[in-house]
C-alpha cells in the first residue's frame, strides 16, 4: 500500500489552519487507496478521466465529492451529472452550456470552475484573461443548472518558483479582476503535490493534490 497516511494528516492541518479545502487527486489509484483516506474522514476526491471515476463512484460511499479535475469532453458530460460535485476544467463556453443542458436534464444544479491558462506550456488547457473578460457574465449567470462558482489554474511544471508564484498571483489576480456585485466566487483551486504551500500563500481555497498522498503514479499518468 502506497498511501502515505502520515502525510495525508500533517498536509490536511496545514490546509485546515489555513482553511483551505483539500481534494485527494486519486487518478490511476486502486479503490482501496481511496478507502483508506475515506476511513482517515478525507471525502473529496478528484479524478481526471470519466470512465474511472464513474467505475469508481459505482463501488464506493455514496457521500463522496467527486471532483471532476480532466480535460472534459462535451459528449462525456452526460455520464458524470449524477454524481459530480464540482466540475474543476471547464474550459470553453460550449462545455459550460453543455452542462447547463445535461444538468437541466437531471434536474440539477452543477457547481463549476472556469479554467484559466496561466502557464507557459502550451498544453494546458483554459481561458487566458482576455478571453475570460470577455465572456458574457450575465448570460453565465443566469444559466440555471449551472454555478460558476470560482477559477481553477495550474502552473508551469517548474523548478522556478518565483515563476511559479508569479503565475498563482496571476490567477489571484484574474479572481478578483472578474468579479462583481453580482457575481460573487468562493473558489480559488491552485496548487498541487509541488507547489501547494506556494499556492496557499498566494491565496488558493482548494488545493488538488495526488502524489503525496498516494505515491507517485507512472509517468503516463
Ligand atoms: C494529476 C493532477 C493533480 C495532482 O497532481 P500531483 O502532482 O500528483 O499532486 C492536480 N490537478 C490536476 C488538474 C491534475 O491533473
Amino acid at each position: 500500500m502506497s498511501v502515505d497516511k502520515n502525510a495525508y494528516q500533517r498536509i490536511k492541518s496545514e490546509l485546515d489552519e489555513h482553511t483551505v479545502s483539500l481534494v485527494a487527486v486519486s487518478k490511476t489509484k486502486p479503490i482501496d487507496d481511496i478507502r483508506v483516506l475515506y476511513d482517515l474522514g478525507q471525502r473529496d476526491f478528484g479524478e481526471n478521466y470519466v470512465q474511472e471515476m464513474t467505475e469508481k463512484a459505482k463501488q464506493l460511499p455514496a457521500d463522496i465529492r467527486w471532483h471532476f479535475i480532466g480535460h472534459l469532453q462535451t459528449n462525456k458530460v452526460r455520464l458524470i451529472i449524477p454524481f459530480v460535485q464540482l466540475i474543476h476544467g471547464v474550459d470553453s463556453l460550449r462545455l459550460l452550456k453543455e452542462i447547463n443542458k445535461e444538468a437541466g436534464k437531471a434536474g440539477k444544479k452543477i457547481d463549476c470552475l472556469l479554467q484559466v491558462h496561466i502557464a507557459d506550456e502550451e498544453t494546458k488547457f483554459g481561458f487566458d484573461e482576455n478571453e475570460l473578460l470577455a465572456l458574457d457574465w450575465n448570460e453565465i449567470v443566469s444559466m440555471s443548472n449551472v454555478n460558476v462558482t470560482g477559477l481553477m489554474g495550474m502552473a508551469s511544471f517548474s523548478d522556478d518558483l518565483n515563476k511559479v508564484r508569479n503565475e498563482f498571483q496571476n490567477l489571484k489576480k484574474i479572481f478578483e479582476k472578474i468579479q462583481t456585485a453580482d457575481l460573487r466566487f468562493t473558489t480559488l483551486s491552485m496548487g498541487m503535490s509541488n507547489d501547494y504551500q506556494i499556492a496557499i500563500e498566494e491565496g488558493s481555497t482548494m488545493v488538488r493534490i495526488g502524489s503525496l498522498l498516494f505515491g507517485q503514479r507512472n509517468q503516463t499518468s
